[in-house]
This record gives C-alpha cells, structure tokens and sequence, in this order.
C-alpha cells in the first residue's frame, strides 16, 4: 500500500492507531529499514538539582499542520535560526526530562509511542544512558496527555512500564483525555492520539494526583506545576528553582521551533483554543526574555534548553551551552 506522503506524515502523528496495525517499519524489508536514532541525553543544575534532558527522536510534521503559515515568512525564519528548511515539512525534537530533587527522582513526559514510527521512542534508551532506569522513577509529571508523551508509560502489552510511580498532571487534562463527547467531536485523524494517550495512562489511574489549572502547585522540593492552559484545557510547565537560579519547563508552548520564535502567534491544529494558546506563548517568552530565564520545552531542538531574546518585536531562541559541572 503507497499512501500519498501528506497522509504517511498525518498517519504518522495519529500513530497509535499502528498499535493495532502492522508498524510503518514492519512494512520494510531489513535493507530498506531506516536507520534508527540513538537516545541522548543533556545533564544540567539549577542550583544542586540535578534536570536531565532525554531526547526521544524527531518527528516529521507536516507544515500543513501550522495555523498562519506561510512559505516565505517560514523561509526567512528557518533562515535566521540557521534551521534547514523543506516546504513540505518539518522535524520535530522529542524531549523528555528528569529532575532530581530531594531524594526524588521526577519523569516529566516519556517521549512517543514506537508505533508513531523509527524516528522515535528512543526515551527509555536516553534513561539508561542517564544511568537510570524505570524502577528510580518515583514521579511521572505530564505536562499535558497527547500522544507524543505518553509513550514512555507502557510496555507494547500495555502494561505500566514505572507501576510504583504516582502520575501527577492537571486533573482537567484527565477529564479532557477522557471526554467521550469531546471524543465523538474530533477529527478521526485526531482520535488515535486520544486512544493511545487513554491506553497509556488508564494503568497509573489508582496511583493519579490531579492537580488544579487555578493555581500553581508545589510538586516537589523547588518544583512548582504551572498552568500554560491553550495547547489542551490542562497544559501544565514546571518552575524548577533553587536560590536565584531558576529553569522554565514550558512543555509544547512551541512545537516547530524553526519558525515559532519569529512567528509567536502561529499555532498548530491540534491546539485546543488557539488564541488562548497563542496568549499562553506570547507570556511565556515575554517573560523568559525580559528575565533572561532558562527555558526548556518537549520539542526544543535538543538538548532542549536555551534561553529567549527579543529580536525585532519578535523573538530568538539561543542554545544553552553545556554545563560543565559535575
Ligand atoms: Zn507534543
């Protein structure tokens, strides 16, 4: 079967579905497998906690996916982030991170599902090279419930991959994720995200902290939950801080980082309220520009954390230099 590659690429983000279905890459002969990406992985400090950037892979969106777009202003955006740039599409960092704080060890968001295709899931190999693994994860916080974060949270039987780690997210994003006429009304290619999001979370369901969208809350030590509503109805960051120093985890507050620095107010269709999303963005890099603040975010190009200037009534994001500390 040759599916036109608009389709293969909204298939792609609608993986899950796969699940059921023979996977993108079982459909190849062994000569004709992709090669398929190792993990990665970034440590830094924000004061003596300790954050781990894990890459999870790329994937290849099409830019059809973009509200507002337009090639020319994409071209010069791509352009001045020194970003290669393609009409059609655009590769999408996967990030997931690790904070380690007072004893805990927190997962916030793990990566794809592999059916999303041989770009991805590489999360759990980035945990181990972290020198981690499933069982150190006392915490699993999601920044929100799409299917591109859950990916991490079961096995391919669907059992818990983390079963002794409490799930923290915002308890409107578990009734949004669990909303059969919020369900009924999307577009199909949209449900399978819903599917598998359902699927990988309904095993931590006994062991669920849902949290407020009113107000931020103390997840652990130095770690404040923060509602960055627009993307989904529960779209949460974290703060990470400890004395002055300070790390904003702003999740998919931007998802094609080639252009969205330059071109704020564009959005993606899977937004649940553009405008409100578009808001939730102009915030979050006013403030990380004025108060030169760390920014770490799920589709950052790796290693997924920078920081923001001001550019001409818009925005630059710059890559953070390694942290060299031990
Ligand atoms: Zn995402």
């Amino acid at each position: 079967m040759t599916l036109p590659r608009r389709q293969l690429l909204l298939s792609a983000l609608a993986a899950p579905a796969l699940l059921s279905a023979p996977s993108l890459h079982a459909q190849n002969t062994p000569e004709q497998e992709p090669a398929r990406p190792h993990g990665a992985i970034q440590r830094f400090f924000v004061g003596d906690i300790e954050v781990i950037a894990l890459w999870d892979g790329f994937a290849q969106l099409p830019n059809a996916f973009i509200t507002g777009f337009d090639q020319a202003s994409a071209l010069r955006a791509a352009n001045a982030a020194y970003r290669r740039f393609d009409a059609e599409s655009s590769n999408v960092s996967i990030n997931g991170y690790i904070i380690r704080t007072a004893g805990k060890t927190i997962a916030v968001d793990t990566g794809a599902p592999a059916a999303m295709g041989p770009t991805v899931a590489r999360w759990s190999d980035s945990l181990g090279m972290a020198g981690l693994s499933f069982s150190d994860i006392d915490t699993v916080f999601l920044t929100h419930m799409h299917g591109d974060h859950v990916g991490g949270l079961i096995s391919p039987t669907a059992a818990a991959t983390v079963p002794h780690a409490d799930l923290i997210a915002a308890q409107a994003e578990w009734d949004f994720t669990f909303d059969d006429g919020i369900y009924a009304a999307l577009p199909e290619q949209f449900r399978a995200n819903f599917d598998f999001a359902r699927l990988a979370v309904s095993p931590y369901k006994s062991r669920f902290n849902g949290i407020s969208m009113e107000r931020e809350t103390e997840i652990a030590t130095g770690v404040q939950a923060l509602p960055l509503p627009g993307h989904t109805p529960g779209h949460m960051g974290l703060r990470v801080h400890q004395g002055t120093d300070q790390l904003l985890i702003w999740g998919d507050a931007i998802h094609f980082a080639a252009y969205q620095f330059m071109q704020p107010d564009w959005g993606v269709l899977f937004d649940s309220d553009a405008n409100q999303a578009i808001t939730t963005r102009r915030n979050l890099l006013e403030e990380a520009a004025a108060d030169r603040l760390r920014v770490a975010g799920m589709h950052l190009d790796f290693p997924a954390v920078g920081y923001v200037e001001n550019a001409g009534g818009n925005y630059r994001y710059i890559p953070s230099s390694m942290d060299m500390q031990i």
